[in-house]
């Protein structure tokens, strides 16, 4: 299958790559038109596939996958080259962008067709055709997706979607010679493997991965805007996001105060049928999913922490229709150890610590303390703190008094052991063009 999938791309790529940027451009902008008369139906088919509230497939999942196609299709108008003179040489050099040939896209569970088009979009409009695979556990607006490329004009070939899983479709993608480059969005875990299988290939590889996301507060934090906001940051899409907080540091003249607010809360949010719009917390992924997070719970029990509200200690009410299925209570954890597996793996569910600390030195060294360094944020009312704290921090992205506030144009993505490479307008525009210097004697 990759195989065809391959050899499709292969042959789309001289016509593709040939048409200019506005003609590109226009089609991204017919496919986006194209997704949008259907949001209902794409956000219908997220929710089920994935257990996530059709609220969250409406307002993010669906919205931002249309939003990547009208982002891409404008920004590829907006580049320009780079042009230096030496006039003692009578020269000029000038740099020139071209798309590399086929493009492989892996992306994850989590956000389905959101992660997969913020792959396609920048891909296809820099003029690279692409195969991509999507999540084996969540492929059907992928699917849904393919029956309208035909519609929006993409010609035969440019967009392969190949399903299957992991070790044999994605595999097979990674070591295939004619895939000179590899976005991947996943886990640290596999992008190793990546890593690894395309190494004797030299490919060129962008890889964003997990993270262990800290929020810092310090006690001059406006709690009213931040504690809806760090609920949010710990337990939206079931804590199945990437860029979700994990480990909350907050400052002690406030901790007794935020931990009492913030697990009242927590408390309220409602979980279960993901189809019901008033619902906050759909269903995990899996069952395996949902035995690992609470396996982390148990752990954390086991260590000495204690369990403040979630996981073991309220009762979990579901509608009849729900009882077999897959949820958790947005579960909140303290008096755990910064070495603890809680709070350095990823758990990647409704699960998030709450620990004290004295001083703004001791909170970026805890902070900067586990292997991941994908984003954080900050939240404190003295500007020169913000900043200060901001730049020491190890992540790619640093929220202040807020989170998940994004502008594409801007570089998105990991350090340390969550990623490598960034994404957004320049940045994916560079991954997907090769330049090449040109000098010219006059
Ligand atoms: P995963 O690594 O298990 O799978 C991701 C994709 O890789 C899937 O399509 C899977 O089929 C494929 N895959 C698995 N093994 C492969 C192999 N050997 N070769 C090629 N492809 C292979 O991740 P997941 O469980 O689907 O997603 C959750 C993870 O993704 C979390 O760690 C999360 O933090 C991360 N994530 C990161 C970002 C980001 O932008 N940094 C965004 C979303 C999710």
């Amino acid at each position: 299958m990759v195989e065809a999938a391959v050899k499709a791309a292969k042959a789309a790529f001289p016509i593709w790559s040939s048409k200019s940027p506005l003609e590109r451009s226009q089609i991204l902008n017919k496919l986006a038109d194209l997704i949008e008369h259907d949001l209902e139906a794409f956000a219908q088919a997220e929710s089920k596939d994935q257990g996530k509230t059709i609220t969250f497939a409406r307002t993010v999942d669906i919205p931002r996958a249309v939003y990547n196609f009208r982002f891409f299709a404008s920004s590829i108008l907006h580049h320009t080259t780079e042009c230096t003179e030496m006039p003692t040489m009578g020269c000029i050099h000038y740099t020139s962008r071209t798309p590399v040939g086929v493009a492989g896209l892996i992306s994850p569970w989590n956000l389905p067709l959101y992660l997969l088009t913020w792959k396609i979009a920048p891909a296809i409009a820099c003029g690279n055709t692409v195969v991509a695979k999507p999540s084996e556990m969540t492929s059907v607006t992928a699917w849904m997706m393919c029956k309208l490329l035909e519609k929006a004009g993409i010609p035969h070939g440019v967009v392969n979607v190949v399903f299957g899983t992991g070790s044999k479709a994605g595999e097979a993608l990674v070591c295939h010679p004619d895939v000179p480059l590899i976005s991947f969005t996943g886990s640290t875990l596999t992008a190793q493997r990546i890593t690894e299988k395309s190494a004797p290939h030299c490919k060129q590889l962008s890889l964003e991965l997990g993270g262990k996301n800290p929020a810092i507060i310090f006690d001059d934090a406006d709690l009213t805007q931040c504690i809806p906001t760090t609920l949010r940051s710990s337990f939206a899409n079931q804590g199945e996001i990437c860029l979700c907080t994990s480990r909350i540091f907050v400052q002690r003249g406030i901790y007794n105060e935020f931990l009492k607010r913030f697990v009242a809360e927590a408390k309220k949010w409602k979980v279960g049928d993901p189809s019901d719009p008033t619902v906050d917390v759909g269903a995990l992924i899996s069952k395996e999913h949902l035995e690992k997070v609470r396996n982390y719970v148990k752990k954390a029990q086991a260590e000495g922490a204690r369990v403040l509200c979630g996981e073991g200690v309220d009762s979990l009410a579901l509608p009849a229709g729900n009882q077999k299925g897959y949820f958790m209570l947005p579960t909140v954890i303290t008096e755990v150890k910064d070495e603890s597996c809680c709070m350095q793996e990823e758990i990647f569910g409704p699960v998030t610590c709450v620990v004290a600390f004295d001083t703004e030195e001791e909170v970026i060294e805890r902070a900067n303390g586990v292997k991941y360094g994908l984003a954080a944020t900050v939240w404190s009312s003295n500007v020169g703190r913000v900043h200060r704290v901001a730049r020491r921090l190890q992540c790619g992205w640093v929220w202040t008094n807020c989170w998940l506030v994004r502008d594409l144009n801007l570089p998105f993505g990991g350090m340390k052991a969550s990623g490598i490479g960034r994404e957004g307008a320049k940045d994916s525009y560079e991954f997907f063009t090769e330049v090449k210097t040109i000098t010219i004697k006059h």
